[in-house]
């Protein structure tokens, strides 16, 4: 459906965009994720026909239209700034479009209608955009966005700016919206909860260079390097090199070994992410009678395989209503970040052991 094919940017010196290629399938929700300056509005733009490539190409529907005017291209798009026209009704921003894209009076009328109703404001047409709420105004740009029937619907960073409640109904009904009208979809963000919760494929974006392009889901659980894995999600971080690996993988990590698996050499230097979820944290007390690690007892024939459970003490616990987030700082220096019960038995300054499944251990 939609092909880019090396696409390259420079603003004069600067290489804003580089070399990026992906592809969106017919109906497909991708979104690209990045860090603010990464490159995202420019590869948009570039998509649009709203700015000239340095290099590369772009198709649609097979054909190539990097040399088209925006005009040409037939593509949706509704920004973080809304830019309806404030001297038009909602109606008359909704049937601009509609008139740019050929469509007689008659043939507006009745689009208008049906696009206002499809995005929930059947009875606003004769308003004025700064008569409706933000999130109002995003739906009347996405009306305009779609009445036309784009063969892409492209939204930068269209969610920014509005509050954490109304941002996470809006994700819902963006959603729903789109697997309605089945319009595909390219949507830009630096809000990794965004990309997680709503595509079907994620193209994490760093300085301008695709860094992974995947499902949600590998994303998040395979991460393809220490960008993505910081970058995507909260985690515990450990890095070192992989002391031995029989009978399992074992990376030293300075102050305590840690337990991974996976196919590894000795002596290779990893890194190691655990996400909040996988980590179990339990007050010292229950856990007196062992379950700590002791390291550098001396074990004769086969080496000691380390339990991942290491001792700390209670930084924060921060209660996010549907889950509580504990910050424990481990004696060996990291800072580890668990996910736990709602009331948990430990305080702020208690001892606790966290701990780990060395299959939950991901290795970068
Ligand atoms: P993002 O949308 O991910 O925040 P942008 O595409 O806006 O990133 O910007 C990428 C880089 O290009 C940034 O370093 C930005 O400062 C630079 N940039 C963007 N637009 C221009 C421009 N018109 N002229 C010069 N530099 C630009
Ligand atoms: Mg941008």
């Amino acid at each position: 459906m939609l092909e880019v094919n090396g696409l390259t940017k420079y603003y004069g010196e600067l290489l804003a965009v580089d070399d990026v290629s992906f592809r969106i399938d017919e109906g497909d929700f991708v979104t690209l994720l990045g860090p603010s300056g990464c490159g995202k509005t420019t590869l948009l733009h570039m998509i649009a026909g709203l700015r000239e490539p340095t290099e590369g190409t772009v198709e649609l529907r097979g054909e190539d239209v990097t040399e088209l005017p925006p005009e040409d291209r037939n593509i949706g798009m509704a920004f973080q700034s809304t830019a309806l026209f404030p001297h038009m009704t909602v109606r008359e921003n909704i049937g601009y479009g509609l008139r740019m894209h050929g469509y007689d009076a008659e043939e507006r009328e009745s689009r208008v209608q049906e696009f206002l109703e499809l995005v929930d404001l059947p009875d606003h047409g004769d308003h004025h955009p700064d008569e409706l709420s933000g999130g109002q105004q995003q739906r009347v740009s996405l009306a305009r966005a779609l009445a036309y029937e784009p063969d892409i619907l492209l939204l930068d960073e269209p969610l920014t700016g509005l509050d954490r409640v109304l941002r996470e109904e809006m994700r819902e009904w963006l959603m729903t919206l789109q697997r309605e009208v089945g319009v595909t979809s390219l949507y830009v963000t630096h809000d990794q909860e965004d990309a997680l919760s709503m595509s079907d494929r994620v193209v994490v974006l760093d300085e301008g260079r695709t860094q992974q392009a995947a499902h949600p889901q590998t994303i998040y659980e395979r991460p393809a390097n220490e960008f993505v894995a910081q970058f995507v999600g909260k985690s515990t971080q450990f890095s070192g090199s992989v002391a031995r690996t029989e009978p399992r993988p074992v990376v030293e990590t300075g102050a305590v070994d840690v337990a991974i698996t996976g196919e590894h050499e000795s002596g290779e230097a990893v890194s190691l992410y655990v996400r909040p979820e996988d980590i179990t944290v339990e007050s010292a007390a229950a856990t007196a009678d062992g379950g700590v690690q002791v390291t550098g007892d001396a074990e004769p024939a086969t080496p000691s395989v380390p339990e991942n459970a290491f001792s700390g003490t209670v930084e924060k616990i921060a209660n996010l209503g549907n889950r509580t987030e504990v910050t424990v700082a481990l004696e060996s220096g990291e800072i580890a970040l668990a996910n736990t019960d709602r009331f948990p038995d430990f305080e702020t300054g208690d001892v606790v052991t966290v701990a780990f499944e060395p299959e939950s251990v991901v290795v970068v």
